[in-house]
C-alpha cells in the first residue's frame, strides 16, 4: 500500500556518511515527515568497483545514531537487477533504445558542449559502429520541451536532445545506469517527493522523460544546497570530506539545520538528536532552504553557526 507522502534517501555505499550526505538525509526525512509521510532507506550499489565493504552498514548505523530511523525495508540496488533488465528489454523492444559502442574520446571529437558533458551525437543511433567491441545502450531522446517546478530552485527547463543527446541507461562495462535504476525503484517504492542535492539537478529532465516512456508517475522534486569545502569544492568521498562521528550527532545536525535555513533557536545548540529532531520536524519550513550554499561548511564551528534567538 503506498503512503501519501513518501520521501527517501538513497546514499551509494562509496565511503562513510559525511556533513554533505547528512544535508540529504536530513532534509528528506524533515520534509516528509512534516507532512506526515514516510521516510525510506535505498542503498544506490549498484557499482560494485566504487561500493566500498562494509559501508553500507556504516551508514546505516549513523543514521540511527543521528536519530534518523527510517520507515519501510531498506532496498538494495544490487538485488533488483531483474528489473532493470525487464525495463532494458522492454525500452528495446520498443525501439527506444539501441546499442553503441562509442569511445568517451570518439564522442569527445566530434559532439557540442551540453549540459554537464559532450552531447551524444548519434554516431550508433541508425547501427552500432563497431559491433566487435562491448555496447552500451542509449535511450533516444527527442526535442520536446522537459520543464518542471523544483521546490527549491524554482523552473528548470532542458530539451534533451539538445542539451543532453540520448543517454546511457545501460553501461558497456556491464552495468545499469544510474538513471534507469533510479526511476524504476522510486516508482516502485511509491516515492512520492525526491530531495535531494542540486549536483543532480541536471539529472531530473532525463529522470522525467524515463518516467514518461515507462507510463510511471513523476514524483515532486527539491533539490537542495550542496555543501561546499573552502575551497569552494563539493564535500564529498571523493574530495576526503571527514566521515559524521556517530558518537556526537548533535553538533553536525545543528550544523546542517542552520545550512538549510531552517535557524534553530540557541538554546537547542547542545540538545540531544531527539530534541533537535523534535524541533525540526514541527518548524520545517522548505522554503526558508536557500538555493545555494551561503558560506563554505566549516566543519570547526560546528555548533557555532549565528543562532537565532
Ligand atoms: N546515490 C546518489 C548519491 O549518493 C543519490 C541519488 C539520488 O538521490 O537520486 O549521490
Amino acid at each position: 500500500m503506498t503512503a501519501r507522502v513518501r520521501g527517501r534517501f538513497a546514499p551509494s555505499p562509496s565511503g562513510p556518511l559525511h556533513a554533505g550526505s547528512l544535508v540529504a538525509a536530513l532534509g528528506s526525512l524533515l520534509d516528509a515527515r512534516q507532512q506526515g509521510g514516510e521516510w525510506w532507506v535505498r542503498i544506490e550499489d549498484l557499482d560494485p568497483p566504487r561500493s566500498v565493504p562494509g559501508a553500507a552498514d556504516a551508514i546505516l548505523r549513523t543514521l540511527d545514531a543521528f536519530g534518523l530511523h527510517w520507515d519501510g525495508p531498506v532496498l538494495y540496488q544490487s538485488h533488483r537487477l531483474d528489473r532493470y533488465q525487464a525495463a532494458l528489454e522492454q525500452l528495446r523492444d520498443r525501439g527506444l533504445a539501441y546499442p553503441c559502442s562509442c569511445t568517451r574520446r570518439e564522442i569527445a571529437c566530434g559532439a557540442r558542449p551540453g549540459c554537464g558533458g559532450p552531447v551524444y551525437p548519434g554516431y550508433c543511433r541508425t547501427g552500432v559502429r563497431d559491433p566487435h567491441r562491448p555496447s552500451a545502450i542509449r535511450l533516444r531522446t527527442d526535442h520536446r520541451l522537459i520543464s518542471f517546478e523544483d521546490a527549491v530552485q524554482g523552473r528548470h527547463d532542458q530539451r534533451l536532445a539538445r542539451d543532453v543527446g540520448d543517454f546511457v541507461i545501460y553501461r558497456a562495462d556491464g552495468l545499469f545506469a544510474y538513471q534507469l535504476a533510479v526511476v524504476i525503484d522510486d516508482a516502485e517504492q511509491g516515492i512520492t517527493q525526491v530531495v535531494r542535492g542540486s549536483d543532480l539537478l541536471d539529472s531530473t529532465p532525463r529522470q522525467i522523460y524515463l518516467q514518461r516512456v515507462l507510463g510511471l508517475a513523476t514524483p515532486r522534486y527539491a533539490h537542495l544546497p550542496v555543501a561546499l569545502d573552502a575551497h569552494g569544492h563539493k564535500l564529498s568521498k571523493q574530495n576526503g570530506a571527514p566521515a559524521l562521528d556517530p558518537r556526537h550527532p548533535g553538533p553536525a545536525l545543528w550544523a546542517a539545520l542552520c545550512f538549510l535555513g531552517q535557524q534553530p533557536p540557541r538554546e537547542l545548540a547542545r540538545a540531544t538528536p531527539v530534541t533537535l529532531l523534535d524541533w525540526a520536524q514541527r518548524h520545517w519550513r522548505l522554503e526558508r532552504v536557500p538555493a545555494r550554499a551561503q558560506r563554505p561548511w566549516d566543519g570547526t564551528r560546528q555548533g557555532e553557526s549565528t543562532p537565532v534567538d
